[in-house]
């Protein structure tokens, strides 16, 4: 009996709920704890807020969990454009060209100086595995396989496949999956509030700190620095005045292509179009997904400079000179048609000015709550994309019970405001509160969202 999901909304959710106990396996959960607690079941969204399965209203403050639905829920506009596309036309292998495939891709590179080529896939992982095999293949055709290990950093990540995990900052995640691809090396994070150097400039020192790792690797065997630009669910990590600059000369001396990871910041996370548009840098290759169609389509994008595509037609003759790699779905042309409307959105809503704008409250709001609650010892990020580290004291900087984050996680939940707290791994990595709402958020939405923290902080720790 197959039902038109909708008609359940109004009608047997309890059904609903059953069926997803006993059948749906849940991303990132310990199921143990799905047997004494309903598992939430997001039936609606409509801009900032989401409703439950028990019709239950909640600011989302985490963008659908990860830092995705960058324009809020419930765009017809972009819906539509999605169901004309698709019935105009679906699909076919990229290969060939579509329509808003052409279109989307002129929209963004126009807000990439520097970048022309754009390949369409659909996942983060996935387009950031489209860069390790183009360096494996430049090492291979133009380096004599030299130039072929690929730098990441503690703390950042960058997707859930194996080679994805052999360039995973954050050891848990990986732990139980080797063997892993070779060649993946760890630098330093730049987390200033845990100092791993006592100096004064401390941007430039964990900058320099990359360069020590190329060196005892071997200059011409490193070819790739794979960097968050805000580091992510590793602790919400906006690295120090003077970090990129440093990274950005210490590229250029070895000759090294700057990958940056913007599966999180890109498409106006941090109120500029990218994160790596808040700094001074020049990217070899950028990845994006999550804001990218905001949700409403899965599509990731790889996008290089011509330098780089050009290595990849250096002899027509020869069966290995080009990329050798499909998407099969990177053809499904929902994706640049729901990516080409969220885009006009933004554009046209002004929702960059609105995130530096609601940022800025929200930078304000938690700094005024770290004068009243002990237990914040931290607050980073950009625009909508911030994060509170707790701490059990703010001189040894020891972080709070997970258990406890947790708590504050869920008081705030009670408080009908959803909240994120990163991943566990680390210290600093499994006890910072996260918020990134969407981008169309007023500041009656940020009052409300740390309004809840503070009840939630003073509940949780008095
Ligand atoms: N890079 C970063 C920075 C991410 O946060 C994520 C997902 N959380 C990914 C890559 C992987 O993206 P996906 O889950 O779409 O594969």
């Amino acid at each position: 009996n197959i039902a038109n999901p909708l008609t359940a909304r109004g009608n047997d959710l309890t059904h609903i709920i059953e069926t997803d106990r006993a059948h749906i396996w849940h991303h990132l959960l310990q199921h143990k704890a799905l047997e004494t607690t309903d598992p939430r079941i997001i039936v609606e969204g409509k801009g900032i807020r989401v409703w439950d399965a028990a019709g239950r209203e909640f600011i989302d403050a985490v963008s659908g969990g990860v830092w995705t639905v960058n324009v809020g829920y419930g765009r017809e506009s972009i819906a539509n454009a999605v169901r004309d596309q698709l019935i105009q036309m679906n699909y076919f292998a990229q290969s060939a060209g579509s329509i808003p495939g052409s279109l989307f891709a002129e929209a963004l590179l126009d807000k990439m100086p520097g970048l022309s080529r754009i390949y369409y896939a659909n996942s983060g992982s996935e387009a950031n595995e489209k860069v390790f095999k183009m360096v494996r293949q430049i090492s291979a055709r133009h380096h004599g396989g030299k130039k072929w290990k690929i730098l990441y950093r503690e703390r950042d990540y960058h997707g859930t496949t194996l080679a994805n995990l052999a360039a995973c900052g954050q050891p848990e995640r990986a732990a139980l999956y080797g063997p892993l691809p070779a060649g993946f090396v760890e630098v330093p994070h730049c987390l200033e509030y845990r100092k791993q150097w006592d100096v004064e400039d401390y941007g430039r020192r964990a900058a320099d700190a990359i360069e020590e790792v190329i060196l005892r690797e071997g200059p011409d065997e490193v070819g790739l620095l794979c960097l968050e630009p805000i580091t992510a669910g590793g602790g919400v990590i906006t690295p120090p005045e003077g970090y990129w600059e440093r990274v950005q000369e210490i590229c250029k001396k070895y000759n090294i292509l700057l990958h940056i990871d913007e599966v999180v910041c890109g498409l106006g996370r941090t109120g500029e179009w990218f994160g790596y548009q808040n700094f001074d840098i020049k990217p070899d290759f950028v990845t994006m997904a999550k804001g990218v169609a905001s949700g409403y389509a899965a599509i990731s994008c790889m996008v290089t400079t011509e330098a780089v595509f050009d290595q990849f037609k250096d002899d027509p003759s020869d069966p290995l000179s080009y990329f050798r790699d499909i998407s099969t779905f990177g053809g499904c042309a929902a994706g640049p048609a729901a990516a080409l409307e969220n885009m006009r959105i933004i554009i046209d809503e002004d929702l960059l000015g609105n995130t530096k704008r609601m940022g800025a409250r929200l930078t304000a709001n938690l700094k005024a709550l770290m004068e009243k609650h002990e237990v914040i010892g931290d607050v980073r990020g950009i625009g909508l994309f911030q994060g509170a580290e707790l701490v059990a004291d703010r001189k040894t900087k020891e972080p709070v019970d997970e258990k406890l984050a947790q708590k504050v996680v869920a008081e705030c939940s009670a408080q009908g405001v959803i909240i994120g707290v990163t991943n566990r791994s680390l210290p600093g990595m499994n006890n910072t509160l996260c918020l990134s709402p969407a981008l169309i958020a007023t500041a009656d939405d940020i009052d409300a969202i740390t309004n809840a923290i503070d009840v939630a902080l003073t509940r949780v720790f008095g």
